[in-house]
């Protein structure tokens, strides 16, 4: 027997699994059939492939069909979503930052690209919008208009690929609510379960746009003992 708690509208319900820890979505799947017919929750595959069943526990966003749950967990919906019911969550308005980020291919060219190219940015083809590291980053605490982490690692995709033949559309796209509003903090790189690191292509999307001429607009507000930004 285990006992695990979900915030279910703000309002957190403590169950008993007559089970000892198995993967969390089993114990969804438990407590809708044989105790609360009500509770509300996403999945599909249920094998990490979706990215469909991101919820936290504990205040961290898992896979619920990845994640084997502990005693006494805390399940909750992902953060900044739009609350359907219980842990299911719209995702469309978050789906928009890709909108936002102009992540896609913006004028074709032809390229010959190595394998070592390829290889450069396969990682990052391998996101399944799960968006988990979007429901963990402390800036949309802030600033509801930050792109977020997986829209700039999609961008980032983006302006490395040698097809493409206009790097500076999407670089300029990124710079509001983008790039440099990230704080480094690695949260989102720490919790995406496909290995994606978010925060090196933001830094690396900083790299880019200072070819563009652009610069971090705090480093210029900063005060270096001279009266003032500089
Ligand atoms: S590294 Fe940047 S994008 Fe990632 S969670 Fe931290 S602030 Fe957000
Ligand atoms: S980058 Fe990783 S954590 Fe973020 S949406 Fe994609 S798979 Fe999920």
């Amino acid at each position: 027997m285990t006992t695990i708690k979900i915030n279910r509208q703000d309002e957190v319900i403590e169950y008993t699994i007559p089970f000892k820890s198995t993967t969390l979505l089993k114990a969804l799947f438990h407590i809708k059939q044989q105790e609360d017919n009500t509770l509300t929750f996403s999945s599909s595959c249920r094998s990490g492939v979706c990215g469909t069943c991101a919820v936290r526990v504990n205040g961290k966003e898992v896979l619920a069909c990845s994640y084997n749950f502990q005693k006494d967990d805390l399940v909750e919906p992902l953060a900044y979503h739009e609350v359907q019911r219980d842990l299911k969550v719209n995702k469309q308005k978050v789906r928009e930052t890709l909108r936002t980020s102009t992540a896609w291919l913006q004028s074709h060219q032809e390229a010959n690209i190595s394998t070592t190219q390829v290889q450069l940015t396969e990682k990052q083809t391998d996101c399944i919008l799960c968006d988990s590291c979007y429901s963990s980053c402390p800036v949309l605490e802030v600033n509801p208009s930050f792109i977020g982490p997986f829209a700039l690692t999609r961008a980032y995709r983006y302006t490395s690929d040698p097809r493409e033949g206009n790097i500076q559309a999407i670089v300029d796209n990124i710079q509001t609510n983008g790039i440099w509003d990230c704080t480094l903090c690695g949260n989102c790189t720490e919790v995406c379960p496909q290995g994606i690191d978010p925060k090196m292509d933001i830094t690396m999307l900083r790299g880019t746009a200072t070819q563009f001429g652009y610069t971090d607009p705090n480093f210029q507000a900063m005060d270096f003992g001279f009266g003032g930004g500089f």
